[in-house]
C-alpha cells in the first residue's frame, strides 16, 4: 500500500480514509507508550533483547525456525537474494504487477528481473507463466502474495523444484494469510516481510525481516544486517547497516498479539463488500477459503476506475491504485527487466484497478457506506459506460 490515496482537488476532506492507522494506536495506546518507555529505559536501542524476542514471536507465528528483523522490506528481500547466492548474471522471475521493491530487490543484487503475468484468479504469478520465461541463467523466482492473497505455492514450487529454481516468498502483504493450513512465511527457502507502517502489522517507521528455516541463511543475515559483523570489529562480508530498531520491535510485538484479531476483521469488511457489491459492473476479488486471504487491500476492477475514483472523492471516501503504473514501464528500472511475453492482464489492470477503504478498524456501518457509494456510482456510470 503506497500509491497516494486518490483525491481530487474538488472533493471534501474523505469521510472514509482509505488507511487509518490512528485508530489502531488509540486501540493500542497505553500498551505501545509501556513498550517504547520499556525500550527507553533499558538504553538499548540497536539490536539487543528486544528486536531478539520479537524475531522468535514472529518466527513462531510464521511458523519458521529463524526471523532475521532489518531495516524494510526492501533490504529484507534483497539480503534474502544476496544470502542465497543471487547476483550478476542471474535472472529472477517475478510478477510484473507488484509494488516496486520486488524488482528492485533483484537489480540491487545485480541479477535481472523476469516480469511474467499474473493469474486473474488470484492476483498473484501465473504459475503457467514460468517454464516459457526460464533461461539457462533463471535461478529463482519470488511469488508475490499480492493484496494479502496466498500465491500459488504449490505449483510455484513444483516447478521451481523440477528446474531447480529458488523460491523466495514476497509476504510484505500477507502477515498471517494461510495457505493449505501454513502461513505465508512457511512456504518457500525464505519470505521477505515489511513493517512500513501501513502494512497489516506495520511499525513505526520502516522495518523488515526475513523468515526462514535455514539456519545457515539466518546465520548469513545477522551478520549481512550488520555491516558484515557478528562479533564487534571483526567483519566477515561486506555487510549493510540495515537493522530492525528495538522501539519498533518492542512495538511490533505489542501489535503482533492483535495481528489475527485485525484479519478477522478486514476479512468481514471484506464480507461486506462482497455481499453488498455483487450486480454491479465490478469485478471483485475472488473469494478465498477462510483465513486464506487477509485483504492488505480489496481491490476491484472496473474499465471506468477513474470516473468511480473522482465520484466516490466527491462523496467522501478515499481510494488507492495498486499499481497505477507496471514495472516494465517505471523509468527507473523499466529496461534493465526482461520481459519473454507481453504482459496484457498487467497493462490493461493498471488502468482498471481500484482499491477501495481497507483497514481493520473500519465499522460495519463505513463498510456499508462505502459499497453504498460505489453500488451508487456504478449504476449512475452505467448510463455513461
Ligand atoms: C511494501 C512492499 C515491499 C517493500 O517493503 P518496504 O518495507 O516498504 O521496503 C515489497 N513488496 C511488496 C509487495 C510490498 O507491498
Amino acid at each position: 500500500m503506497k500509491s497516494k490515496p486518490r483525491q481530487s482537488a474538488r472533493s471534501p476532506a474523505p469521510r472514509i480514509r482509505f488507511v487509518d492507522l490512528h485508530r489502531q494506536h488509540v486501540e493500542l495506546q497505553q500498551d505501545i507508550a509501556a513498550a517504547v518507555a520499556r525500550v527507553i529505559a533499558g538504553d538499548a536501542f540497536i539490536l539487543g533483547a528486544e528486536v531478539a524476542a520479537f524475531e522468535e514471536a514472529f518466527a513462531a507465528y510464521c511458523g519458521a525456525a529463524h526471523c532475521v528483523g532489518v531495516g524494510s522490506g526492501l533490504d529484507a528481500l534483497t539480503l534474502a537474494l544476496r544470502g542465497l547466492g543471487i547476483g550478476q548474471n542471474d535472472e529472477v522471475i517475478i510478477p510484473a504487477n507488484t509494488f516496486i521493491a520486488t524488482a528492485l530487490s533483484v537489480l540491487h543484487t545485480g541479477a535481472t528481473p523476469v516480469l511474467v503475468d499474473y493469474n486473474p484468479e488470484t492476483y498473484t504469478l501465473d504459475p503457467g507463466c514460468i517454464r516459457p520465461a526460464i533461461t539457462s541463467n533463471t535461478k529463482a523466482v519470488i511469488p508475490v502474495h499480492l493484496y494479502g492473497r496466498p500465491a500459488d505455492m504449490d505449483r510455484i514450487n513444483a516447478i521451481a523444484a523440477e528446474h531447480d529454481l529458488l523460491v523466495i516468498e514476497d509476504a510484505a502483504q500477507a502477515h498471517g494469510a494461510v495457505y493449505k493450513g501454513r502461513r505465508c512465511g512457511s512456504l518457500a527457502r525464505a519470505a521477505a516481510f515489511s513493517f512500513y507502517p501501513g502494512k497489516n502489522l506495520g511499525a513505526l517507521g520502516d522495518g523488515g525481516a526475513v523468515v526462514t528455516d535455514d539456519g545457515e541463511l539466518a546465520t548469513w543475515l545477522r551478520k549481512a544486517r550488520n555491516y558484515g559483523s557478528d562479533v564487534k570489529h571483526h567483519h566477515e562480508i561486506v555487510g549493510v547497516n540495515s537493522r530492525l530498531d528495538a522501539v519498533h520491535a518492542a512495538v511490533l510485538r505489542v501489535k503482533l498479539e492483535h495481528l489475527d484479531r485485525w484479519n478477522a476483521s478486514r476479512q468481514a469488511v471484506a464480507q461486506r463488500y462482497h455481499e453488498m457489491l455483487p450486480g454491479t459492473s465490478l469485478a471483485l476479488p475472488a473469494r478465498a477459503a477462510d483465513g486464506e486471504h487477509v485483504y492488505h487491500l480489496f481491490v476491484i476492477q472496473t474499465p471506468a476506475r477513474d470516473a468511480l475514483a473522482e465520484q466516490l472523492a466527491a462523496n467522501g471516501v478515499e481510494t488507492g491504485i495498486h499499481y497505477p503504473i507496471p514495472i516494465h514501464r517505471q523509468p527507473a528500472c523499466g529496461k534493465l527487466c526482461r520481459v519473454p511475453a507481453p504482459l496484457q492482464r498487467t497493462e490493461q489492470a493498471a488502468e482498471r484497478l481500484l482499491s477501495l477503504p481497507m483497514h481493520p478498524h473500519l465499522t460495519a456501518v463505513e463498510a456499508a457506506d462505502v459499497a453504498e457509494a460505489v453500488r451508487t456510482a456504478a449504476d449512475t456510470m452505467q448510463h455513461v459506460v
